[in-house]
């Protein structure tokens, strides 16, 4: 707990009812509210490598993400108040303009190593990772969007909190999935605890069959015994929240986002939960939901990704 009180992480985060108007009862898990700088589900995955970076003393930490991410600015919030150095590897151009991320990253004294769009896809390439290690001096570099085996076990916390805040069981979580860590960890978590929750994961981004590759690898890598594990979990796949891809938005969307902010002064970032809420607004009005009495939607946070320079 030390750590956390250091950083001034405020566990557990609020569960909050919300109404939306639908015969299940609707909780809200509030990691939005975690941290000003470090979005909710981000520190939830990095806790475990951090807290090894510390016993190991590692000197110098390095990641992937792009310009907006909210894993690389959690990740360098954590070093700078840390002392850690740490190297962002930007999926961006030299010469691209800079980000309001981009700006508290070097703030915050770090350094940043550009790649194009082609060099970035060896990102997972051991080779490739490997001789970037070597040569940037690192002790350690943490995957795109802190999601790996070891990530899982932070990610347990969430259902812990619950666990202590609400009395009943609910028998659905939803939350928006991406790189499908902060899935794979709700699922293995309650998979071996022997919950009975089901958890609907609503693609951010196009990649039926990919997504569910990913979440699968990751429950293998963390030693999950993934065929008890995958009766509990399901990722929705719909051009209508995904939007056609990655931080893409419709008209309905943002009127959503917009309209969600009005009724019930909670602010949702367009890139996932602005997709996850509407999803389950949607789901619920449409009546597809009617098996589920107890539902909980995870607020993954990321606000900061939401400030623009003026465009
Ligand atoms: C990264 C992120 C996600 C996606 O989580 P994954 O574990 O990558 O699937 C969801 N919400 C926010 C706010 C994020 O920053």
């Amino acid at each position: 707990m030390q750590l956390e009180q250091q950083l001034q992480i405020k566990t557990p985060t609020p569960l909050q009812r919300l109404d939306l108007g639908s015969q299940a009862e609707v909780w809200c898990k509030r990691d939005d509210l975690l941290h000003p700088y470090i979005s909710g589900n981000k520190w939830r995955k990095l806790s475990p490598v951090i807290k090894q970076a510390l016993r190991l003393q590692y000197k110098h930490i390095g990641s992937f993400g792009g310009a907006y991410s909210n894993h690389l600015h959690a990740l360098g919030y954590v070093c700078y108040q840390l002392a850690i150095t740490f190297t962002a590897i930007v999926r961006a151009h030299p010469n691209s303009s800079s980000t309001p991320m981009l700006d508290d990253l070097h703030r915050w004294g770090h350094d940043i190593t550009f790649l194009s769009r082609e060099e970035y896809k060896l990102r997972t390439d051991k080779h490739y990772t490997d001789r970037l290690c070597k040569s940037l001096g690192l002790d350690l570099l943490i995957p795109e969007g802190g999601s790996d085996g070891e990530s899982l076990q932070g990610v347990a916390s969430i259902i812990e909190e619950v666990c202590q805040q609400h009395q009943s069981f609910f028998d659905l979580i939803v939350l928006p999935v991406a790189s499908g860590g902060t899935m794979a960890g709700l699922v293995k978590y309650l998979a071996e605890n022997a919950f009975k929750t089901q958890v609907l994961g609503v693609a951010v981004l196009r990649g039926e069959g990919y997504l569910e590759q990913t979440v699968s690898d990751l429950l293998a890598q963390s030693g999950c015994e993934f065929d008890r594990a995958m009766h509990n979990w399901r990722i929705l796949h719909d051009q209508a929240f995904h939007c056609g891809g990655y931080a893409k938005v419709s008209g309905a969307l943002t009127e959503f986002q917009r309209s969600f902010f009005c009724e019930h002064n909670i602010a949702l970032d367009k890139v996932y939960n602005a997709k996850s809420f509407f999803a389950l607004k949607q789901l619920l009005s449409q009546n597809k939901l009617s098996k589920f009495h107890n539902i909980m939607i995870l607020h993954t946070g990321g606000l900061q990704g939401e400030r623009e320079k003026n465009v």
